[in-house]
Order: C-alpha cells, then sequence, then structure tokens
C-alpha cells in the first residue's frame, strides 16, 4: 500500500522542478516535490547566472524569447527579490578570424525575430571602459538579455509554490518509478512509496538513471561545469558577457563580487574543481580586464549538468504517465520559467504547448 499520494509527483528540486510546482500549485494541481540533497543543490544554484536569448539553436530560440519576458514580473510574482538584471549580453569576440562567423550568427539570430547587432569594438569599450584596448575585435549585443542570481531564481520558485500549496520531500531520493496494472505509477521515495497519475523527471544530471529505471536509454550526457567568485568590487558593469571561442562567461553579482567561468567542462558525474581550468579561466579574463589582475577570488566550485548532442533539452512524455524535462546542456536557467509554466499546462490541460515541439526525445531515434 503506498504511504502518501498527489496529483503529480516532481522528482528534482531544481530551478526547473522548482518552477514546474510553482505554476502546477497555482493551478490547483496538488504537487509533491522530492530533491534527495537541498532545493538548488544541483546544476541550478551553481549556475553561471546568464539570462540570454542570444547565441541559443534556431529550435530554441523561441522558447528562450518566451522566458525572457516572464523575468521582469518574476521577483514580485514570487516575492523574492531574484537579483534580476536586463543589460544585455555581450558576446565578445577575440579573434579576429571569428569576426565573420558571428556576424552570419547574428543575422540567423536577427531572422528569428531577436534584437540582436553587431558593435565594433570601439562601440563595446565606450559601453565597458574596462576592457582593455586591442583585447577584442568586436561583440554581438542582445539588449534584452542579462543575468540573475541562480539560487535567489531556484529558491523563489520553492516559497513561493510551498506558500501556494505544492508538498516537497526534502532530503529524499526517489529510487524507483513504477507503473501500476491500475494506469497509475508508485514512486520509491526513501523508505515510503507514493502514487501518483503524473511524474516529471527534472532531475538534471540524476535523470538519465531514473529514465534507464523505466527502460529508456537516452542519450543524455553529465558534464561539469567549473565557475568563481571573487571579492566584491565597486560597481564595475552591469551586463552579462560571454566570449568567443574561449567559452569564458562572466557578470557582477549584487553583492560586487565578478562571478566568472567557462572553459573545458569535462565528462563527469562527480562535480569537482580543477586547478588547471581555473588558472585558464582567470588567465582569460584577466587578458581581457587587467585591472582585475591584483582581485583575489574567494570561492570555485562546480557543477554537474545533462547535457543532449544537439544542445536541446528533452521535454517530452515518455509514457502516459511519466514526463521528462532534462538535458539543458548548460544553459537551461534562462528557460526554466517558461519550461515550468508550459509543463504544468501540458498536464493540466493535455495539449502540448506549441514552442515545446523541437523537444522530443524520439528525435533521436
Ligand atoms: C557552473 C554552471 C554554470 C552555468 N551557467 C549557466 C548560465 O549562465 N545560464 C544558463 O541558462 N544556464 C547555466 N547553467 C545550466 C543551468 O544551471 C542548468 O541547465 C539548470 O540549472 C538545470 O536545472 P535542472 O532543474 O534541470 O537541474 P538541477 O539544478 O541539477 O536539479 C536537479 C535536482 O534533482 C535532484 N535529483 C537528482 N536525482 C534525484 C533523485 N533520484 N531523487 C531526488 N532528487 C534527485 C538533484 O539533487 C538536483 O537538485 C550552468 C550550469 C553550471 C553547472
Amino acid at each position: 500500500m503506498p504511504n502518501d499520494s498527489a496529483d503529480v509527483i516532481i522528482i528534482g528540486g531544481g530551478v526547473v522542478g522548482c518552477a514546474a510546482a510553482y505554476y502546477l500549485a497555482q493551478g490547483g494541481v496538488e504537487v509533491l516535490l522530492v530533491e534527495q540533497h537541498g532545493i538548488g543543490s544541483g546544476a541550478s544554484g551553481r549556475s553561471g547566472g546568464g539570462i540570454r536569448q542570444s547565441a541559443r539553436v534556431s529550435e530554441e530560440m523561441p522558447l528562450a524569447m518566451a522566458s525572457i519576458a516572464l523575468f521582469p514580473g518574476l521577483s514580485d510574482q514570487l516575492g523574492a527579490d531574484i537579483e534580476y538584471v536586463q543589460a544585455g549580453n555581450l558576446r565578445l569576440v577575440e579573434n579576429p578570424e571569428y569576426v565573420e562567423p558571428m556576424q552570419t550568427d547574428i543575422v540567423r539570430q536577427q531572422a528569428l525575430g531577436l534584437d540582436v547587432r553587431w558593435l565594433e569594438a570601439e562601440e563595446v569599450r565606450e559601453m565597458v571602459p574596462l576592457l582593455k584596448q586591442g583585447s577584442i575585435f568586436g561583440a554581438s549585443y542582445c539588449p534584452t538579455d542579462g543575468h540573475v542570481n541562480p539560487f535567489r531564481l531556484t529558491t523563489g520558485f520553492y516559497q513561493a509554490a510551498c506558500r501556494i500549496g505544492a508538498k516537497a520531500l526534502i532530503g529524499q531520493e526517489a529510487r524507483s518509478i513504477r507503473q501500476t496494472d491500475a494506469g497509475g505509477v508508485i514512486v520509491e521515495v526513501g523508505e515510503q512509496t507514493v502514487q501518483t497519475s503524473t511524474v516529471i523527471i527534472a532531475a538534471g544530471a540524476g535523470s538519465r538513471r531514473l529514465c534507464q529505471n523505466l527502460g529508456f536509454n537516452l542519450p543524455l550526457t553529465n558534464l561539469c561545469h567549473e565557475s568563481m567568485v571573487t571579492e566584491a568590487l565597486p560597481p564595475l558593469f552591469s551586463q552579462m558577457f560571454g566570449v568567443f571561442p574561449s567559452g569564458l562567461y562572466f557578470r557582477q553579482t549584487r553583492h560586487g563580487g565578478i562571478h566568472f567561468g567557462g572553459g573545458t567542462s569535462e565528462q563527469s558525474d562527480i562535480a569537482r574543481t580543477t586547478g588547471k581550468n581555473l588558472q585558464a579561466t582567470a588567465r582569460r579574463i584577466t587578458r581581457l580586464m587587467p585591472e582585475l589582475l591584483p582581485v583575489n577570488v574567494l570561492r570555485a566550485w562546480s557543477g554537474i549538468d545533462s547535457h543532449t548532442s544537439d544542445k536541446r533539452p528533452i521535454i517530452d512524455y515518455l509514457n502516459e504517465n511519466v514526463i521528462l524535462a532534462s538535458g539543458f546542456s548548460g544553459h537551461g536557467l534562462a528557460v526554466a520559467p517558461i519550461v515550468g509554466r508550459y509543463l504544468a499546462e501540458w498536464i493540466t490541460s493535455g495539449k502540448k504547448p506549441e514552442l515545446l515541439a523541437p523537444f522530443g526525445y524520439d528525435r533521436f531515434n
């Protein structure tokens, strides 16, 4: 006999699971969220915080645009200051041979309706005087992109969901998902069994194992991403930055620290930092902004995100009871609010939201 029941069980207390819990609870659905460690303890709380539409693959662009439209209202809706800053994303080009590919990519993104444009090096330096002269050859600029405090975004969704009735089992692992002859599902959570008609697997790096448990061997790969933050500095810039082709990203947090990361992301199930990667990343940012050379790094960390080969998530029903939302490929924070909302809409209306069409798992068949 099951110990408990809920209309929907969400496995994973990352930003995707918490956003889905919030929108489901808002629609009056009885939700139980299961998290094996703590809220935001996976990739979400360790994220770089970039909230960008630019440089996304074409299939994901409409989803990202719809998500960014939600961000300006989220602090008020959730009753939590998520430290959202919509000051644009600059994608700096460090090498002249990448100017033309970047300009071509801007044309592709403009054709999809995104406000993104090319800026010459001097225009970028006017916006960000800290950039060393001669260090870049221009940038793509998307003024509606920005950044957020990823931990506050995740806990903001979680706490708002709980206030409107969502329940949670924290520190408990969902060990297995089993379909019953009666057409429902039993989820084993720690020592308990919980009955439901719908399970959302939003377990990030843990999703692959849960899918295998259901007989789905999906092409999800876990990659480890590293990040760092410096001591607090006076305000220096407000934009989010990406660097092409090195993969460096950075932003200044509300607290004043420069939060930066990127570089090599290795296949791993274990979150760890490597001196080699951290030093290379620090060299990259100080090459662009030598004034940061004497600044102390306070903390380094890493997080594991689930990736797919085409860099698009899988958001799809695996069977009549289980829906998967994973494989966000290192850029899921920005799309999480709309993914949570669409998961709720899909479950309550039975109708698949149009913008989720490119994310079926059968594209890998
Ligand atoms: C260092 C780093 C920088 C990043 N930078 C950016 C960025 O700038 N912009 C951006 O958009 N994205 C970024 N990302 C990616 C983004 O953070 C992720 O795509 C997103 O957070 C994924 O959210 P999630 O809810 O799917 O997964 P997670 O946040 O990983 O949450 C999954 C949760 O499920 C739990 N779980 C797993 N298995 C089980 C189980 N069996 N039972 C119970 N609980 C379970 C885990 O403990 C975890 O808390 C970055 C990621 C990292 C690591």
